[in-house]
């Protein structure tokens, strides 16, 4: 049966407190009780459906983890105040003092950084490798590897993580599969392709108006109780939670993910085809010359298309910044880090989002220093947008 995210969101049917068709906002940092006792079973977790402090859960968190459990499959959700947030804590609480990551080399600049320079701090070891080449995957797993950590279409080069393989081979070595799903929610499911973890920065395309930060984990119930634990739990601890308010603006966001989700991608694949026509050197996963469209079509829930994210190689840094400059210009869009934007955003990758990789890394993986990032917008008029492009090169 094929995998419909968007009515698994639709179905829930949450109700605001009068009958609100939204859910109410719980403008609140703590919440009172009867009985001394159960506030004391609430604190043991002993008592479900009880709210004792926003730190831990608010309800309005709750509403819109549900949803993303939904649309996840997963049997439960944690709403974090960002992607990096999701991120780190998830990694803290699988991994202890000891423990070993395998990671794709490609990765989110900030997601690199953590793995390269700050978790080696607490003697977690990172290995490096092609996430494409499953032999490089297991060549790298020791013993004391807790964790694949892999992006499902990775950032800036848009190489696909294979997720069934990838579990498997985490599976196999006792080891679980976490998967950062930020550039294509709804596209993939990778909690049903076999993934333990899923976690998001709503900051792009869930939220899509890049008015907040925001992220998200989704996992099993046994995980988001451990993260929540007031006694050893990584989110409840470092405490990256999110306002309530934020969280039920996001949520009526979410409800859109799957119109805009279409719209963005049937936009960058015109975009992607006409300048591949043109001769420039463009990747995007819905192209036939992408090394990987047969992956990313087997793996993807269809209806949703390729993705909004594509990458051109301009070859040279100066060459890139004279056409964003020229694009900015001509009214394409905005010259500006992040994506899943109603508005077409565009990046130099290795000197912003990625520049926290070396240089010397960066040429290794591929990364020339002319590759541009688009994300491509909700554009009405696409076939004027691409005009405006073509006129800048
Ligand atoms: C932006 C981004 C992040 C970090 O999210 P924040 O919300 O900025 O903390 C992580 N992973 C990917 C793929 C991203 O694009």
């Amino acid at each position: 049966m094929k995998s419909d995210p968007a009515k698994r969101i639709y179905d829930i049917q949450q109700f605001g407190e009068f009958g609100g068709v939204n859910p109410s906002i719980t403008d609140s940092s703590t919440y009172t009780f009867l009985e001394g006792e159960t506030m004391e079973e609430t604190f043991l977790g002993h008592m479900e459906g009880c709210f004792l402090y926003s730190r831990h859960w608010n309800p309005s968190n709750k509403y819109l983890a549900d949803a993303l459990a939904a649309m996840e499959k997963t049997e439960s959700a944690w709403i974090t105040s960002s992607g990096m947030a999701a991120i780190t804590c998830s990694l803290l609480q699988v991994c202890n003092s000891g423990d070993h990551i395998v990671t794709s080399v490609t990765t989110y600049g900030g997601t690199y950084a953590f793995l390269k320079n700050w978790l080696p701090k607490y003697n977690i070891e990172v290995s490096f490798v092609d996430i494409t080449k499953l032999e490089q995957v297991k060549a790298a797993i020791r013993p004391n590897t807790k964790v694949i950590y892999t992006e499902t279409v990775t950032n800036p080069l848009l190489q696909v993580s294979d997720i069934p393989e990838l579990a498997k081979i985490a599976h196999d070595n006792g080891a679980k599969l976490m998967v950062d799903n930020t550039f294509t929610p709804m596209i993939f499911s990778p909690a049903e392709l076999g993934a333990d973890f899923v976690v998001y920065s709503m900051t792009k395309f869930i939220n899509g108006k890049n008015d907040c930060v925001a992220g998200a984990i989704c996992g099993s119930n046994e995980f988001i109780a451990q993260l929540s634990d007031v006694n050893d739990g990584t989110a409840m601890l470092l405490g990256p939670v999110l306002d309530p308010l934020r969280s039920s603006s996001i949520l009526k966001n979410l409800h859109t993910l799957h119109l805009r989700m279409k719209q963005h991608s049937s936009n960058a694949l015109y975009v992607s085809q006409k300048l591949e026509k043109l001769g420039l050197d463009v990747k995007y996963p819905g192209l036939e010359s992408f090394s990987q469209h047969k992956l990313h079509s087997n793996l993807m829930n269809k209806q949703f298309g390729y993705g909004g994210l594509l990458a051109i190689d301009f070859k040279t840094e100066q060459n890139a910044n004279k056409i964003m400059f020229k694009m900015q210009q001509a009214g394409v869009g905005y010259l500006a880090v992040s994506l899943g934007y109603f508005r077409t955003l565009f990046s130099c990758s290795g000197h912003s989002t990625s520049s926290e990789i070396p240089a010397e890394v960066q040429k290794e993986m591929g990364l020339s220093d002319g590759l541009v990032r688009l994300s491509v917008g909700l554009d009405n008029d696409i076939e004027e947008v691409f005009e405006k492009i073509k006129s800048c090169l």
